[in-house]
């Protein structure tokens, strides 16, 4: 059970420099989980503790993930994921097991960070979630807590939890000694999307007349997500062209395409 929730990775090989448009979260990030691993005795001759976990939250696709594995990659640490969703519907009454499991997997594999997603399945507000009533989930979030309440000697294991659902969370996780560092990783501005274009299209073959300033003013709300899809779809007409270099239509084509697909879910869902 453990190795399919728990995703191990000992050395994810995302940089920060894969990472476009959000170098104030960067910023904190390494702040809060790199220092403490790098050099844990800045906070012991200063005398304060690290904070012990951090959140990220935002929408989809912004880059949450890439930060905890950069920030791994960074440190030389191990990177364990685990999606909360997972952890409550797919091994009913395993939640509170699982996450013994994975601290003590974390405790075996130090330096660690570990990567909690989707924490909104384990931690809802009693009144906005049907599931969070259910004893079971309730048992699996007093588990983490516990778990982290009892981390006096963390210096060498960092939590990091993301949420796109920050305000169905249960305030009783953000408490000092618990999540009590939140960072906001918002869709990327301007820059920023200009940015990820430039990240994502540096092992591509563009033609000259790709202008990245046209595009990211053109993919106005898009996440980082969306617009690694708006690349690699942009290959995908060139190939269905025969072509070799990938044009500016090419791109526009891939930005319509991906909308029009996002327009679809939504009423599919709906
Ligand atoms: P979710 O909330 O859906 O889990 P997330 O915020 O964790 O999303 P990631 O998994 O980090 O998002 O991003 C998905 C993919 O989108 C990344 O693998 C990357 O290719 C691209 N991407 C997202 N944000 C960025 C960014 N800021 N810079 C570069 N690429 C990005």
């Amino acid at each position: 059970v453990r190795a399919r929730v728990m995703q191990v990775d000992q050395s994810p090989d995302v940089t920060f420099a894969d990472i476009g448009g959000i170098e104030a979260q960067m910023d904190e990030v390494r702040e809060t989980v790199e220092m403490p691993l790098k050099s844990p005795e800045m906070f012991e001759d200063v005398g304060i503790d690290p904070p012990s976990g951090v959140l990220l939250h935002g929408p989809p696709g912004t880059g949450k993930t890439m930060l905890a594995k950069a920030v791994a990659n960074e440190t030389d640490a191990t990177f364990i994921k685990m999606a909360g969703s997972e952890l409550v519907h797919k091994f009913i009454g395993e939640g509170a097991k699982l996450v013994r499991d994975l601290f003590e997997l974390a405790r075996q594999e130090e330096p660690a960070v570990v990567f909690i997603d989707e924490i909104d399945a384990i931690a809802a507000k009693r009144t906005e979630s049907k599931t969070s009533g259910d004893a079971e989930v309730q048992r699996t979030m007093m588990q983490l807590l516990s778990e982290m309440d009892g981390f006096d000697d963390r210096g060498e294991i960092r939590i990091i939890a993301a949420t796109n659902r920050f305000d169905m969370l249960d305030r009783a996780i953000l408490r000092p000694g618990r999540f009590d560092r939140l960072i906001e990783v918002p869709n990327p501005d301007f820059e920023g999307r200009k940015q990820i274009f430039q990240i994502h299209t540096r092992n591509m073959n563009v033609s000259d007349d790709v202008d990245f300033e046209v595009l990211a003013e053109e993919v106005q709300d898009a996440s980082g997500a969306d617009v690694k899809a708006v690349c690699t779809e942009a290959g995908m007409f060139a190939i269905r062209d025969d072509r070799t270099e990938v044009t500016m239509d090419d791109f526009r084509n891939a930005w319509e395409k991906i909308q029009q697909e996002e327009s679809e879910d939504d009423d599919i869902s709906r």
